[in-house]
């Protein structure tokens, strides 16, 4: 379970997170919902520790974890721009954070491993493509099973599909929603696109300038939007 209390983020003068308090129940998919600019990324980056707060908590279960590095939070991420290493195959890049992991693993773990992982997002065979020679969806299921490769306690994904075209978007988040299923991990994902939110998420957070205006199921949002915001935010289909 992942708490953040009263969570503050000033860039300069600029405030980007007004305390926004939030709990994630161990294996829930939330999505974190809002136009451009309303603090989203902030506050993923700073549940991964890539950014720190300037105020309030962020605890993963009953630690404390405000103030640790990322490489020692035990989190995975998945970017719209994070890049696989072009010179590296499919399989080295999904290798790659087990490599330089503080667990030490043998190469034939490592092999056994990612051949585990290029199944569970479905690109059996694929192993020795460079990216440059899988499409894009293919290239965010990679980025997907390198980020899991490490058993994260958490997955972080930021607009993972926001690139590509309508149809491939709706296929993966059918096929994040499998993959949810079947490995129960405390998923918190970052959309601006309500109908991709409502879709997948088990919680829906919708946030407007660094604060939270409404959450609930999917469901209980579009049943009930609390503010002309919220009203016209989800039923605006792009
Ligand atoms: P988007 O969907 O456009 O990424 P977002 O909801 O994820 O938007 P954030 O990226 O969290 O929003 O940004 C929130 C606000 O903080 C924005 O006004 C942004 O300009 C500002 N901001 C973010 N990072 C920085 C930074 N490093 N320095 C200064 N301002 C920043």
């Amino acid at each position: 379970k992942i708490r953040l209390d009263t969570v503050v983020k000033t860039f300069d003068t600029f405030r980007a997170v007004h305390g926004v308090s939030l709990e994630i129940e161990s294996g829930e998919l939330v999505a974190l919902l809002g136009p451009s600019g309303s603090g989203k990324t902030t506050i993923l980056r700073m549940v991964a520790g890539l950014e720190y707060a300037d105020g309030g908590k962020i605890y993963f279960g009953d630690e404390d974890a405000t103030d640790i590095p990322v490489r020692d939070r035990g989190v995975g991420f998945v970017f719209q721009h994070y890049a696989l290493f072009p010179h590296m195959t499919v399989a080295e890049n999904i290798a790659f954070g087990m490599k330089v992991s503080k667990v030490k693993r043998s190469k034939a773990e490592i092999a056994a491993r990612v051949a585990d992982l290029l199944r569970l997002v479905k690109l059996d065979g694929l192993g020795e493509r460079f990216p440059g020679q899988i499409s894009g969806g293919q290239r965010q299921r990679v980025a997907l099973a390198r980020a899991l490769a490490v058993d994260p306690k958490v997955l972080l994904l930021d607009e993972p599909f926001g690139a590509l075209d309508a149809n491939v978007r709706r296929d993966l988040r059918r096929w994040l929603r499998e993959i949810h299923e079947e490995l129960a991990i405390t998923t918190l994902f970052v959309t601006h696109d309500q109908e991709e939110a409502l879709d997948l998420a088990d919680r829906v957070v919708i946030l407007k300038d660094g604060k939270i205006v409404q959450q609930g199921t999917p469901e209980e949002v579009c049943r009930e939007p609390n503010s002309p915001f919220v009203m016209g935010f989800l039923g605006d289909t792009n």
